[in-house]
């Protein structure tokens, strides 16, 4: 007869393994962290985050907000004395915890997913309908409040539009270039 209690495979392939290839070169220097301009609102900084990835503290890495404040502005891999491909690292921690629906990080990736919607249905984000679906998929009926003083002033200095009132200009749809690039990833 079957069991009742679901076996987990002997096996399971550590996440962080591909990343970790990535940063094996690191010397601690420091200089990522001297280069990045979000590191202010980091938790963590990008050297120590990168400490915390050569060790293997799965936990501890996606328990950081770090990795979901990259605005993958390229800096750090540009001065890192070792050359190493900082920013795409930071982005495979990004797809890892969306990939493993890491509990810690469900509110960056949901943030991430209705970003990325919107741009790819107009072209360029849509400000009031990204953070209307976001707010959707929070399930959460609180946290619009969290971000109305932040609004009101995006909105009192014309940063963010309402739909209707006044429609900002996008190039247009950009599904068929998001099916490619999909394509292509599964091809990689
Ligand atoms: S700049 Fe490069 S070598 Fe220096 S700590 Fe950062 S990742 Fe490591
Ligand atoms: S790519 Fe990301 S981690 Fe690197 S400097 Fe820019 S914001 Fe910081």
């Amino acid at each position: 007869m079957e069991s009742a209690i679901k076996q987990k495979p002997a096996f399971l392939p550590d996440p962080l393994a591909p990343v970790c290839k990535m940063l094996q070169a690191c010397i601690q220097c420091g200089t990522c962290t001297a280069s990045c301009v979000n590191s202010f609102a980091m938790d963590q900084t990008p050297r120590r985050l990168w400490r915390m990835v050569i060790m293997g503290q799965k936990d501890e890495v996606f328990r950081s907000k770090t990795f979901a404040l990259c605005s993958s502005c390229y800096y750090c891999t540009l001065r890192c004395p070792r050359g190493l491909p900082l920013t795409e690292a930071m982005a495979a921690l990004k797809q890892i915890a969306a990939k493993e629906k890491i509990a810690s990080c469900k509110s960056g990736t949901l943030f991430y997913t209705s970003f990325l919607e919107s741009v790819r249905c107009h072209g360029r984000v849509s400000e009031m309908e990204f953070m209307t679906h976001y707010f959707i998929r929070m399930k959460n009926p609180v946290a619009p409040f969290k971000y109305t003083s932040l609004g009101m002033r995006l909105l009192s200095k014309g940063k963010i539009a309402i739909p209707l009132t006044k429609k900002k200009k996008g190039p247009g749809s950009l599904k068929a270039l998001f099916r490619k690039v999909a394509e292509l990833e599964q091809l990689s």
